[in-house]
């Protein structure tokens, strides 16, 4: 057992700022590092101690590994807590921080090692028996082999860089004759992007959902799952609505899927907080997909339907404290759905759009929550993820956690720049989504730029072209026409009364 008493999070945003906020519950000193475009930034201005690690882009800032821990030896920092993205699946800074007598909050190096690549993950879960979907279980180096096999499995095909992440290094083989051409390309991708060219395929499941279990486990041997996260509304294979818990999975399936994700996670020896992720398909068969060795940016709706701060339980595992409840300690508490707030342009193929943030306000209310890390007047600068915040709001069923981040929306004041917020309100209206029809295709299926201009109903305009007729008569007669009980003009009857 190592108490932690000051805690540097190498990270920034909204991330950075929510798990300082937990270490200051706990009575944990906080430090922050920043980039020279941080430099301003809330989390900068939260935290007990500040360190600036150099210019903007993040390989000459938060991606420095050995300066991040040389901060933390003279500060006398005991424990660093990742975040996400980042250096937060970065075995071999885990192993360095360790070396330098830093606790890291997370698993051991040798389980990043191991789910860091899909196909060593794929590998050391196979002896337990979790579903997989078909495809190869070594990279590539064949590629007519590779060929035979696509064949076998049935196109359309996946190929998949075993390094890949955040939606990255994926390509899609519909058709025999693409193969050799896509298979080219992914192969220097991959080797351009994560510097492994590693890759495999995957049959493509042509309708699924992506649904992920949340573990936590101790240094003790105790693993616990906290249920599922149905991250199936996504553009670019990366998610951007997220709920707690799934309108499909019953729960005969979350036990299965929360079992199977435990033995993924012992196949690893795995301790702190991870998520398993699976496909699903139309047909309710579950998949492992990968595992991520890290806290995830939707974590806060497990959080909203357990009561469990999964950040607290990460210091606790990371302080050596055995987790202080048991599977059946755990229960479901009402519904919560997470948008994530980008600075993009759904209007314009989800690029990127930052810029000023000229008014900013978030909303308030029971059951929402807002996990940001910017404030009015700032920049959204170009050289990070462009995620301003997420909003998350929690009630007792689906249908009311629904209706209160429709509201929560609809208050969001964001001008400056274009963000996915009316997107996400076009999604949460759209029968698919009420309904729980719908799958990882949302997006392409029920989504276009047009969808988010306003249509002006028929009956609407006859309404607009009665109130013309009435302010026109107005001003024509002087006469002030009254009606309603209470003696207010109620034109909007008026109007149709008009028309009828
Ligand atoms: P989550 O998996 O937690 O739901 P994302 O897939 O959106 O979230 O990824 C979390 C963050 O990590 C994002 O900022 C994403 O860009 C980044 N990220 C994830 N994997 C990688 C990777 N291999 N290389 C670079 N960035 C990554
Ligand atoms: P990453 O490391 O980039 O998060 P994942 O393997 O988790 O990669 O896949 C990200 C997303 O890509 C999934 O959520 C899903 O939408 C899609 N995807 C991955 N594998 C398949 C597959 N075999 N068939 C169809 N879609 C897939
Ligand atoms: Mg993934």
């Amino acid at each position: 057992m190592r108490k932690i008493n000051k805690l540097l999070v190498a990270n920034r945003g909204e991330i950075s700022l929510r798990i300082m906020r937990t270490a200051k519950e706990m009575g944990i000193k906080t430090v922050a590092v920043y980039s020279e475009a941080d430099r301003n930034s809330p989390h900068v201005k939260f935290a007990d101690e500040a360190v600036c690690l150099g210019p903007p882009p993040s390989n000459q800032s938060y991606l420095l590994a050995d300066k991040i821990i040389e901060a933390c030896l003279e500060l006398g920092v005991d424990a660093i807590h990742p975040g996400y993205g980042f250096l937060s699946e970065n075995a071999t800074f885990a192993k360095k921080v360790t070396d330098a007598g830093i606790i890291f909050v997370g698993p051991s190096p040798e389980s990043i090692e191991v789910m860091g690549s899909k196909l060593a993950a794929k590998n050391a879960v196979a002896k337990y028996g979790i579903p997989m979907v078909p495809g190869t279980d070594e990279a590539i180096v064949d590629i007519p082999a590779a060929k035979i096999k696509a064949e076998e499995i049935g196109y359309p095909i996946l190929i998949k860089a075993s390094a890949g992440g955040g939606g990255k290094g994926m390509r899609i083989v519909k058709y025999e004759a693409e193969f050799e051409e896509q298979m080219h390309r992914a192969i220097s991708e991959a080797e351009s992007s994560f510097g492994d060219g590693s890759v495999f395929i995957e049959k493509y499941i042509t309708s699924p959902r992506h649904i992920e279990i949340q573990v936590l486990g101790d240094t003790h041997g105790n693993i616990v799952y906290l249920f599922e996260r149905e991250c199936s509304v996504q553009r670019r294979h990366q998610k951007v609505i997220e709920e707690a818990p799934s309108a499909v999975v019953s729960p005969e399936m979350r036990k299965a899927m929360g079992e199977a994700a435990v033995k993924v996670a012992k196949a690893c020896n795995y301790f702190g907080a991870g998520t398993v992720e699976f496909i699903v398909d139309d047909r309710l068969n579950f998949y492992f997909l990968e595992m991520n060795t890290r806290l995830q940016v939707e974590h806060p709706v497990t959080e909203m339907i357990t009561g469990k701060d999964l950040v607290k339980e990460q210091l606790l595992i990371a302080e050596g404290h055995p987790l202080s409840f048991a599977q059946g300690d755990l229960s479901i508490q009402g519904h919560a759905i997470e948008i994530r707030v980008y600075a993009e342009d759904p209007k314009n193929n989800f690029l990127p759009d930052i810029g000023n943030l000229i008014t900013y306000v978030p909303p308030k209310g029971p059951g929402i929550r807002v996990d940001d890390g910017f404030e009015q007047g700032m920049d959204i600068p170009i050289y990070y993820d462009p995620m301003i915040a997420k909003l998350i709001t929690h009630d007792e069923n689906r249908e009311k956690a629904i209706q209160r981040m429709i509201r929560a929306i609809d208050d969001y004041q964001i001008t400056g720049i274009e963000t996915t917020l009316g997107f996400c309100k076009f999604v949460l209206q759209h029968e698919s989504f009420v309904s729980g029809d719908f799958d990882t295709k949302f997006v392409e299926k029920y989504f276009s730029p047009d969808k988010l201009t306003i249509h002006w109903e028929e009956e609407e305009l006859k309404l607009l072209a009665g109130l013309a007729v009435e302010i026109f008569d107005r001003q024509n007669s002087g006469l002030k026409r009254v009606s309603g009980q209470n003696g207010i003009s109620n034109p909007r009857t008026n109007w149709k009364n008009r028309l009828i």
